[in-house]
């Protein structure tokens, strides 16, 4: 059983959203073309799904500006600006990904108080969004993703992935993702590959 897990393909990680990812649009159409393949038996997404006044925002910290470091309940903690606020254009998937093709959604962030880069579990390690269980309960064995942004929700993912379903393969699809920083990007895929998350192209995908 063979699955693809899609992170954060939202309007907020796009070059119009709230927290741009640069080209993070581009993974949209290598996206709609793995989603479109036939090669998945169970295609997957996950959508980050904040609370207005999430505790990851710099505006929820007085004197605090985007992307300076702050504390979230006595952990260093990234401040970002505002994004992907439930029910709000920014928080919906990319209008042009074939969203019809996705089989199961599952939404994350949704705690103020603590973060969750990970489709898997929230920052702190502590609770469980419920997926690793949902793909062992399908009875998934391989898992290829990709998404954005590379440097944070996809390698913590992919991470997690490796951690909480073994025997699993995971794989990262390097083309159908983008990520923030580029000295960042490199470091996730090195940190990745280390940790036994095997590194591809969409063309190896679809071959
Ligand atoms: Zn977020």
């Amino acid at each position: 059983m063979k699955a693809l897990l899609l992170i954060d393909i939202q309007n907020g990680f796009c070059p119009d959203g709230n927290l741009p990812v640069p080209d993070g649009d581009q993974v949209v159409p290598v996206a709609n073309a793995l989603i479109d393949s036939g090669r998945y038996d169970l295609i997957v997404a996950s959508q980050d799904w904040h609370p207005a006044g999430h505790g990851s925002f710099a505006s929820a910290h007085p004197g605090k500006k985007p992307f300076e470091m702050g504390m979230l309940s006595g952990k260093p903690q990234m401040m970002w600006p505002d994004h992907c606020v439930q029910n709000t254009e920014d928080a919906m998937f990319h209008p042009d990904l074939n969203a019809s093709g996705i089989d199961f959604v599952q939404q994350k962030g949704q705690n103020p108080a603590v973060d969750s880069y990970s489709a898997f579990r929230d920052n702190d390690q502590a609770a469980l969004t419920g997926l690793a269980a949902y793909l062992r309960a399908e009875g998934v064995t391989a898992l290829d993703l990709c998404g954005l942004a590379t440097d944070y929700c996809v390698k913590f993912s992919a991470l997690d992935a490796v951690e909480m379903l073994p025997g699993v393969t995971v794989r990262f699809i390097e083309d159908a993702s983008r990520g923030i920083d580029p000295a960042g990007v490199k470091a996730a895929i090195d940190e990745m590959r280390t940790r036994g998350v095997t590194i591809i192209g969409s063309q190896d995908a679809l071959a």
